[in-house]
């Protein structure tokens, strides 16, 4: 195990939806299952990470269509075509009973790992559509970090070189299918913790991955993280 303190947080692991909500999405049901609904196979990579490597997980389980919580609390788009017509009571109440606590709960572990040990790594664990939009993605893992950061460029370099080296023909990208800089939790922690207490960075798996047979890139994955792990005191 490292010895630098990992938190595994999974924003968009389910598509579940609370009760008082069923209503509200009844015939949403295609969107639900698909990837605007969630992250298929985020949780289980989140979940396999948080037994292999003994690491502490939060793994949402809401959709995000009820709320998003890889978007900022001023961020107009964290609410969906289902939800951002609700009045603001509403809206409200979504962000007190869904948001604020799960933000609030990943928080305050970060801040208790970083208070212990000086610093911190945030991991934050999600899937993407293999096409979107028509076009296939040219990708199966995504690193997503800020370049400027000098922590988070070293380790998803270091976490890049472990993947390819334990499966060459994994196609690992840096800041794609997004930009690790636009708006999302990490991207927010990034603002207002100091570079050197704080590394965050988003790994976005392909949802192809998740329809192979077999689990061999995960074990990869899993090592990849444990041994670039190492790297980051250094
Ligand atoms: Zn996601």
């Amino acid at each position: 195990m490292a010895t630098i303190p990992v938190v595994l947080s999974c924003e968009h692991g389910g598509n579940q939806v609370p009760e008082p909500y069923r209503e509200l999405f009844h015939g949403a049901e295609p969107a639900l299952n698909s990837h605007r609904g969630w992250d298929p196979g985020a949780a289980e990579l989140t979940r396999t990470l948080a037994e292999r490597l003994r690491l502490p997980a939060h793994i949402a389980t809401t959709t995000r269509l009820l709320v998003d919580l890889n978007r900022s609390p001023n961020n107009p788009r964290r609410f969906s075509q289902w939800t951002s017509p609700l009045p603001v009571e509403q809206r409200e109440l979504i962000m007190q009973r869904f948001y604020t606590p799960w933000r609030q709960a990943v928080e305050l572990q970060l801040k208790q790992a970083k208070a212990a040990h000086g610093k911190v790594v945030h991991l934050s664990i999600h899937s993407f559509t293999p096409i979107f939009n028509g076009e296939a993605r040219n990708c199966d893992i995504g690193l997503l970090y800020d370049p400027k950061h000098h922590s988070e460029k070293r380790l998803a370099g270091h976490l890049r070189e472990c993947l390819l080296a334990g499966m060459p023909t994994l196609r690992v990208r840096r800041n794609y299918p997004y930009t690790g800089i636009q708006d999302g939790f990490i991207a927010r922690l990034r603002r207002h913790w100091p570079e050197r207490e704080y590394i965050g960075i988003e790994i976005e798996t392909s949802q192809a991955l998740y329809d192979r047979d077999d689990r061999d890139w995960m074990m990869v994955l899993v090592d990849a993280v444990e041994s670039s792990l190492g790297s980051v005191d250094s």
